[in-house]
């Protein structure tokens, strides 16, 4: 079994407790990783050791230049140890290692393109109307940023936050989740490996009750960066209130996937299945409700079913595996229970909906790639986000109807609408409540374009030059150049 230490200060350390937490193989159901079951105490130790190398340390004489180079060394190395990293994660959430592998090898963009930017950061010349006077503004970072992290995709998260906080200027204590401690520990050697000065990263891994309340209510952390469940966000704005850090919340969603009649049913049937079956329905952005316009319902329906009842389920660390399990014990609860919901509900399962019980799949957290037919909007399994491997099919008669629909949930991460007229297409991005429209295809990021959500689905944005700008402060300055012009 693994014995994993915390990184704090550059030092390999273990909680001040000496205490550790067991992490679950999905697949085996078995425990194979302990971490440091980190607490106040730690994460006190982390933000001092954070804050001393912002405002002392070799940190703060490290301009923009030097920063990016530390990011690019990051990018080297998390390329050369791409595998390690996959199988963490793998070993860790039940992530499919081919999924993994495509991640990881995409994570170095992530640093280049942040290191690209770290030395850009600058404010504006004001021309103001008042005599004599220069005004211009620079941007500087905030301090100690804290970062929670959830478990479904530990590294890119932290990426999409270690990214633009370090070009920045800033410095940072990282808590991953209690679920998925391996990955960002890993992460962390390389951290060390690249050069960063002691304090600039630190991970203290432990429960969110403990060490991610205390880093929500510490004093001396001035922005949180959190991905996470919106019970957990609306916990950590008010903590944040007390000593007024800023926050950017990514939250959850429950996008809908919108199918018009002329769409190429082909590819709306696959962009369907990899909205929702990837990462076995736990992302944040999965395409959790289609809706079907009408007069191709039950073709699409159709396709999409047989599609379906292709894929195949199975070890995660086998390049062959088409969908893994979920993460854990109590999230495959949460999703077969709201299989129970969705049917007492009146909706149809109309592919799935059990845990299979063969030899080979039994002991994981496996639940079958599950659609309903007949769904209403109005229903729980339509309004809540379930974030597992369930799909709801919901008609549509028009334009019209689908974007009532579609804007009818309290989230707003994302959507999609399938369809060859380019003027409906744009119509639609444009009345769509979500941060990301896709337009013929489904779950694209880049490290260079804003992700974030609407409504419930967050507050403030990442990736792009404007996450930067949210790990910055502004700072007007005012020069009285003296000259009297007679
Ligand atoms: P979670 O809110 O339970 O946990 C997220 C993190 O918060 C973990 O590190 C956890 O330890 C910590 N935490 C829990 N309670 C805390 C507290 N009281 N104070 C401080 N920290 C605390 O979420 P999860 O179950 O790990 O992740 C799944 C959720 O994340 C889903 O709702 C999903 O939609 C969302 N998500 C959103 C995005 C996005 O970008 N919008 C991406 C991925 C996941």
């Amino acid at each position: 079994m693994k014995q994993y230490k915390m990184f704090i200060n550059n030092e390999w350390i273990e909680s001040a407790s000496g205490k550790m937490f067991d992490s679950v193989n999905p697949f085996t159901g078995e425990v194979w990783a302990q971490a440091p079951m980190g607490e106040a105490e730690d994460i006190d130790r982390a933000v001092k050791a954070a804050k001393a190398a912002f405002e002392t340390g070799e940190w703060s004489r490290i301009n923009g230049a030097g920063r990016a180079a530390l990011l690019r060394k990051l990018g080297d190395l998390i390329g050369e140890n791409a595998e390690i990293l996959a199988i963490s994660e793998v070993v860790d959430n039940g992530k499919l290692i081919r999924e993994m592998l495509g991640q990881t090898k995409s994570l170095p963009g992530w640093c280049y393109y942040f290191a690209g930017l770290a030395d850009k950061i600058h404010g504006e010349s004001i021309p103001v109307d008042i005599p004599n006077m220069i005004n211009y503004t620079v941007r500087e970072p905030l301090g100690v940023v804290g970062a929670i992290i959830p478990w479904n995709s530990p590294l890119l998260l932290t990426l999409f936050k270690l990214g633009p906080a370090i070009a920045a200027g800033n410095t940072m204590v990282i808590k991953p989740s209690e679920v998925t401690p391996a990955s960002l520990l890993e992460l962390a050697k390389l951290v060390e490996e690249a050069g960063f000065p002691p304090g600039v990263i630190n991970i203290v891994t432990g429960y969110g009750n403990t060490a991610g309340d205390a880093l929500t209510r510490h004093p001396d952390v001035r922005k949180l960066a959190f991905t996470g469940s919106s019970a957990t966000g609306k916990l950590i704005v008010k903590n944040s209130a007390e000593h007024f850090a800023r926050v950017s919340l990514e939250l959850g969603g429950k996008s809908p996937n919108i199918i018009f009649d002329d769409a190429d049913l082909s590819n709306a049937v696959n962009g369907v299945l990899a909205g929702i079956f990837a990462a076995s329905g736990q992302t944040c952005m999965a395409g959790s409700r289609v809706l079907v316009h009408e007069s191709i319902y039950d073709e699409f329906t159709e396709k999409l079913v047989e599609r379906t009842s292709q894929i195949r389920l199975g070890n995660p660390l086998d390049m062959e595996t088409e969908m893994g399990t979920v993460a854990f014990e109590g999230q495959h609860n949460k999703v077969l229970s709201y299989i129970e919901i969705g049917e007492s509900e009146g909706a149809k399962v109309l592919h799935g909906g059990k845990r299979p019980t063969t030899d080979e799949l039994k002991n994981g957290f496996f639940v079958e790639p599950t659609i309903f037919g007949d769904v209403q909007n109005d229903m729980r399994i339509a309004q809540e986000e379930i974030f597992g491997p369930v799909v709801c099919l919901i008609r549509f008669k028009d334009e019209e109807d689908a974007l009532r629909i579609a804007n009818d949930t309290e989230f707003g991460l994302a959507a999609a609408v399938w369809t060859k007229d380019v003027q409906r297409a744009h119509r639609m991005a444009g009345k769509l409540n979500a941060g990301t429209v896709w337009i013929n295809n489904y779950r694209k990021v880049s490290y260079a374009s804003p992700f974030g959500g609407y409504k419930a689905s967050g507050i403030g944005r990442e990736n792009g030059m404007q996450a930067v700008h949210e790990y910055t402060q502004v700072k007007s300055i005012w020069v009285d150049t003296g000259n009297i012009i007679t």
